[in-house]
């Protein structure tokens, strides 16, 4: 490929205990680099601010009340991004900060104008670290899912800079006929061609803490892929060199094709 979105989770960026998965940033920073520096266009989308607030900010679980929420996400945001900026120093590679909000996609003129930011960035072999803009996007009606539900962003993204392929990396190996988690008879399904009736109740909600949309959103993401005909894999980002192996064509975890 020559253009990529990856999307990394929350659940592969914070631990068990709220503190920051460091080797996995240090990994995608050297792994995002390295394709960047063999010619591939990469934006990286990544969640995980909302998580590192909690973590800095020492609280048990999300706060109830959705500013309390924003501010925890702003302040998690500013610390995430500052990690990665030191990360990808390291190989000196550029990264620059893209908060989105969704609507921004309803606009031609604003649409236009995301589209040719990120053109300009990747033009200069600079990796654009997407998020979706917490402390603007609320929608008042639907909070759950107006937070940090990057899964769809990413394939927003993936479609506006027309990428040809996007990797959602999260804690599980691929898309289960069932959350593995709750369910030990769950089988991997290694390719999925279309998000029917079958594949939707194969999939159950996150049951991380800090996890947000579980299997849904990444399905929802699923079929925007699918009906701009490119292609999606799901896989684990424990170790971000599985990029590497996605990319020499191995065949790991879910495509979505
Ligand atoms: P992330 O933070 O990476 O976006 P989430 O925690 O939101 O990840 O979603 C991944 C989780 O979805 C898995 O850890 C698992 O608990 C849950 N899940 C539910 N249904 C399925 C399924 N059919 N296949 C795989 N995982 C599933």
């Amino acid at each position: 490929p020559k253009r990529i979105v990856v999307k990394i989770g929350t659940s592969s960026l914070v631990l068990k205990n709220r503190k920051l998965n460091l080797r996995a940033i240090a990994r995608l920073a050297f792994v995002l680099t390295d394709l960047c520096n063999r010619g591939i266009q990469v934006v990286l989308v990544s969640s995980g601010a909302m998580g590192v607030g909690i973590g800095m900010l020492h609280l048990k679980d999300r706060p109830s009340e959705i500013p309390q929420q924003q501010a925890v996400s702003a302040i998690g945001q500013s610390q995430l991004i500052g990690i990665y900026t030191k990360e990808f120093a390291e190989y000196q590679q550029i990264v620059a900060q893209v908060l989105l909000t969704r609507d921004v996609m309803l606009f031609p003129e604003s649409k236009r104008n995301v589209v040719n930011a990120f053109k300009a960035m990747m033009g200069q072999h600079i990796i654009p670290i997407v998020n979706e803009n917490d402390s603007v996007s609320v929608d008042e009606l639907d909070h759950q899912t107006s937070f940090s539900d990057n899964d769809e962003l990413s394939a927003i993204v993936t479609e506006i800079i027309d990428a040809d392929l996007l990797i959602v990396l999260s804690d599980i190996d691929g898309f289960y006929t069932g959350n593995p988690y709750k369910d030990p008879d769950a089988v991997l399904i290694p390719e999925v061609h279309a998000i029917d009736a079958d594949i939707l109740a194969y999939a159950g909600g996150s049951s991380t803490q800090f996890g947000t949309g579980g299997m849904t959103t990444k399905l929802n993401a699923a079929r925007r892929i699918l009906e701009h005909h490119r292609q999606m894999i799901l896989a684990n980002g424990r170790d971000p060199e599985i990029i590497f192996d996605i990319l020499d064509g191995k065949e790991i975890g879910t495509l979505f094709t």
